[in-house]
């Protein structure tokens, strides 16, 4: 089976042999305070920020998913009050999990076939949230617009998720505060492992807040980081792959490249059938990792099990456009050969 599920997603074929190795070179069985388990830590995060062009003074940490980063950039980096934008189903959630824990963070739904209005918050803001790459429709925010809400919100600090981007497009990272992301979409791994990543600003705001009252409040984190630690036992597997990976991968400009040729191929190749277009019609703010194509819902259930018989996984819909779309994801670990194969069969069975 061929997966182009926007995540879980295909892993890289490596990863296999990654984990017999994992299981042979006794990493799996050390401490996580010991001086092998900091070896692979630092290593491994030198290596994220070589690979990504991550700033030397930004700081990485591990979690176990994107949806714990937002949960502890809720508890630990705002007091009172964020603003949300989102234009689809992951954003909104995102707010949501934030509401819970600080009731006053406002919503700041925008459309869908628009890049979000740049603005200057009120004062007593203390945080941005918006969503880089929207995995549920396909849209993403371009890195000079993260950076102008950077600029025009100085005092304060921007949150991107790129759950769905990181690894697979050039992030300009200096253009936020904090970072999130897991590694089971472009990073082509098994799920369970999230990374969140700040600036100095964000590391400061932390420690001013200084919340402590979770497992995984910042302020722990920081200071377990400090020596390359964890402050819970942390899914060293996912680590281990996560480095082997990362060392085979090439330079994220590199990968950029490649990305963005293959979403142009898709774009052009998709817009050859009467049946299907693309969800987004704005091609400037269409997501380059993940291509959503809408057809109606006969079409679309018919294609989508036509695909399976034929080994092809494309993604399911999602939220408001589960029944009409299909997605299918536009992630490194994805081999030309899978996308031939994809091709041939939509060329075969679609008008
Ligand atoms: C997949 C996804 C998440 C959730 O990731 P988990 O690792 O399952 O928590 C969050 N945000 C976006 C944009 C995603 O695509």
């Amino acid at each position: 089976m061929i997966s182009f599920y926007p995540g879980p997603s295909k892993i890289y074929p490596e990863v296999g042999a990654f984990m017999q190795e994992a299981a042979t070179s006794g990493i799996l069985s050390v401490n996580h305070r010991s001086k092998d388990f900091v070896a692979l830590s630092e290593k491994t995060i030198k290596l994220l920020k070589s690979k990504l062009l991550i700033p030397e003074d930004y700081s990485v940490f591990f979690t176990s998913s994107a949806t714990e980063c937002w949960e502890i950039i809720a508890q630990s980096l705002i007091k009172e009050k964020s603003l949300h934008l989102y234009n689809g189903a992951f954003g909104e959630k995102w707010f949501e999990y934030t509401q819970k824990l600080k009731p006053l963070v406002r919503p700041v739904p925008f459309g869908l076939e628009k890049s979000p209005e740049v603005f200057r918050a009120d004062e007593d803001i203390e945080l941005i949230g918006m969503v880089q790459n929207e995995t549920s429709n396909g849209t993403q925010i371009s890195n000079s617009i993260i950076r102008s809400f950077r600029e025009q919100n100085p005092s304060c600090l921007i949150a991107a998720d790129a759950t769905s981007s990181m690894a697979g497009i050039h992030l300009e990272f200096e253009a936020a505060d904090v970072w999130l992301a897991s590694v089971q979409k472009c990073f082509g791994l098994p799920a369970g492992l999230g990374l969140l990543i700040c600036s100095p600003k964000a590391i400061q705001r932390a420690l001013e807040i200084n919340e402590t009252n979770h497992y995984n409040s910042l302020t722990f984190l920081i200071d377990k980081m400090k020596v390359w630690q964890t402050s819970y036992t942390p899914n060293v597997l996912g680590i281990f792959l996560l480095s082997r990976i990362l060392e085979n991968i090439p330079s994220i400009i590199e990968t950029d490249k490649l990305i963005r040729e293959r979403a142009t191929g898709w774009n052009h190749f998709l817009s050859s059938f009467s049946h299907l277009r693309p969800l987004i019609q704005a091609e400037d703010i269409r997501s380059s990792t993940v291509m959503v194509v809408q057809a109606n819902e006969q079409e679309t259930e018919r294609i989508k099990k036509l695909a399976l018989n034929e080994g092809i996984l494309p993604g399911n819909g999602y939220g408001t456009w589960a029944k009409n779309t299909f997605r299918i994801a536009n992630f490194p670990a994805i081999s030309e050969q899978d996308i031939k194969l994809f091709q041939q069969f939509l060329q075969k069975n679609i008008s």
